[in-house]
């Protein structure tokens, strides 16, 4: 990257594509595509591949194509691109009527092999995949050259006719490009481009029995579509050779170029779909939509918002570095939308009960609280205090230390929106464990009335008669270490699970408000921000997620790490 792009702020490849419209004819556009393979949901690499492809779309003006690479019916499921759609459009992001699929353009694939055949630059090999492997030659050995390799036009025209008539058996003849078996770049050693498949494709049913190679379809697919700059993850950029020799040897008139980026890792998560698959069918966790899972639809069941994870995608940046990017960053991004939108109420995770001792029987004394405290806009509601309530049972020590500023024995504590408490009895149960608190309040001291006696401490409360009942789940990083996946001892990733990556409360009390709350994320006053569970809550059993904690636990710990890698 050169200075002066760097001091207009664009990542190379928008720089390049400010570049390349200066130079382009008047009218013309950058058209892009985001590609996925429905052989999976997304996650968040996926996400940075969106906000990167239809972002250039909206800032630039040019068509951004949603197209299926749906090259290979036994791993891809209708399902899985049913979710792909709903989860690219909840990330915000649209591609109006240009929802296309490689398969669309099989009979494409099917004349640009019969060109190059025809052109003398593609054969009929009838080595079998070990041979085929075997003859392909190492890193520091050159290939050699199949036998098959200088069949004529027509032999090879009349067994490629074969091939997709069926008369073949999967693996017995494939298609290769006769490119060069002695290329230093081993996909340039005559790349196999159709192989025989018979099995039935979500969309195309039984009318095919080839199947085109990603390296082969790709291309062509961009160059039907008019793409201009075809974006990928940088693991493609000994493929770009291959990529240009399809473009140039066939008869387009559009010339998209392929220009590769780093791929987004993340710390303490995994993002190879075959593996996120497998934590699905061991059990390891709940599906695709866990609220643990890198997944879109698993952070939309956490509570994560669509502008916090395209926040987070804006702040990665795009390079050309390979870099892991601490989970913080995500969890910041978050954080910050949601200390920006989300409502503030109260809820008790671990309840301890108190009772008010010179509180009037069951009188109900309504408070007001404001839902925001930054925005009066946000408006106010009422909340109940009542004779029992319950507190947070850490917020009371009875041999505290020094600095203790929450209750403890003959202490005093403001109760949030409330009064001032004094603790002047401790009840505990046989075996010395304690079971209620017996305190008194002091009616002048009114939250927001004349008298403002200060105590240091605030706690939040519920009503024990007027609150609800929940269920709370903690979630926490799925994995123990930042690169579960590449351990260098060969250890496989499960070894690394987090085995406290999912805490469920029981017992919880929050405040009834929360009964018709929607399905926007909460702030638990000094607790963290979570949300009700879409799928396990119910009007008589609330299930609440929490989204991220209100401050990052995990900051130095992950220090550490980037310290020591
Ligand atoms: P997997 O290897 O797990 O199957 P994939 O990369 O093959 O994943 P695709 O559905 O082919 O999955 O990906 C669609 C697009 O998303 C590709 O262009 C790919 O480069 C991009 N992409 C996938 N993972 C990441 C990532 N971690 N960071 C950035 N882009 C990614
Ligand atoms: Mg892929």
């Amino acid at each position: 990257m050169t200075e002066t792009s760097e001091s207009a702020g664009l990542d190379f490849i928008r720089q390049g594509i400010v570049d390349w419209l200066k130079k382009a004819p008047d009218g013309a556009q950058v058209v892009t595509r985001f590609p996925p393979e429905p052989n999976g949901y997304l996650h968040i690499g996926h996400a940075k591949a969106i906000c990167l492809n239809f972002g250039i779309s909206e800032e630039y003006g040019g068509p951004c194509f949603l197209r299926f690479d749906d090259t290979n019916p036994l791993k891809e499921d209708q399902a899985y691109a049913d979710a792909i759609v709903k989860d690219v459009h909840w990330l915000g992001f649209d591609w109006g009527d240009r929802l296309t699929h490689a398969s669309d353009y099989y009979p494409h694939f099917y004349d640009c092999a019969l060109q190059l055949i025809h052109a003398g630059k593609a054969y009929v090999d009838s080595l079998n995949g070990d041979e085929i492997r075997e003859y392909r030659g190492t890193l520091k050995e050159p290939g050699r050259n199949s036998p098959y390799r200088d069949r004529s036009v027509e032999e090879s025209l009349e067994l490629f006719a074969a091939m997709r008539a069926g008369d073949f058996a999967d693996g017995e003849v494939c298609l290769r490009a006769r490119i060069d078996m002695a290329s230093p770049n081993i996909n340039m050693r005559d790349p196999i481009l159709y192989r025989i498949r018979k099995a039935a494709h979500q969309r195309t049913g039984d009318e095919w029995c080839i199947y085109p190679m990603y390296d082969f379809a790709h291309p062509i697919s961009d160059a039907l579509e008019g793409i201009t700059h075809s974006l990928c993850t940088l693991e493609f950029e000994d493929h770009r050779p291959l990529y240009n020799w399809v473009i140039d040897n066939l008869d387009f008139e559009a010339r998209p170029r392929q220009i590769e980026f780093s791929r987004l890792n993340l710390a303490y998560t995994i993002t190879s779909k075959r593996k996120l698959l497998q934590l699905i069918e061991e059990g390891v966790v709940a599906g695709w939509d866990d609220p643990r899972m890198p997944t879109l639809a698993g952070m939309r069941r956490r509570g994560y918002t669509p502008a916090a994870i395209r926040d987070f995608c804006g702040r990665v940046g795009i390079t050309k570095k390979e870099n892991i990017i601490q989970m913080g960053v995500l969890e910041n991004s978050v954080r910050e939308d949601l200390g920006e939108s989300a409502h503030r109420v109260m809820a008790v995770l671990d309840p301890l009960k108190v009772t008010l001792t010179n509180w009037p029987g069951d009188k109900v004394e309504m408070h007001t609280a404001q839902n925001h405290p930054a925005y009066p806009e946000m408006g106010e509601r009422e909340i109940p205090l009542t004779r029992e309530i319950y507190i947070e049972r850490d917020d009371f020590m009875e041999d505290p230390p020094r600095k203790f500023f929450r209750l403890r024995p003959g202490g005093e504590v403001r109760l949030r929106y409330g009064y001032i408490i004094k603790c002047e009895q401790v009840i505990k149960d046989d075996n010395g464990n304690i079971i209620e608190l017996l305190c008194s309040y002091d009616p002048d001291t009114r939250s927001g009335g004349d008298n403002q006696r200060k105590v240091k401490g605030t706690i939040h409360w519920v009503s024990a008669t007027e609150s609800l009942p929940a269920e709370v789940r903690l979630y926490d990083r799925l994995f123990s270490v930042p690169r579960p996946d590449a351990d260098s001892s060969g250890r496989d990733f499960r070894e690394f699970l987090n085995p406290d990556s999912l805490q469920v409360m029981h017992g919880c009390r929050v405040e009834a408000s929360l009964a018709s709350a929607d399905d926007a994320a909460v702030q638990f006053e000094r607790t963290g921000y979570f949300v009700r569970d879409p799928l396990d809550s119910r009007a008589n059993k609330l299930v609440f997620n929490r989204v991220v904690t209100l401050r990052d636990s995990w900051a130095k710990l992950e220090k550490q790490d980037v310290a020591q890698a």
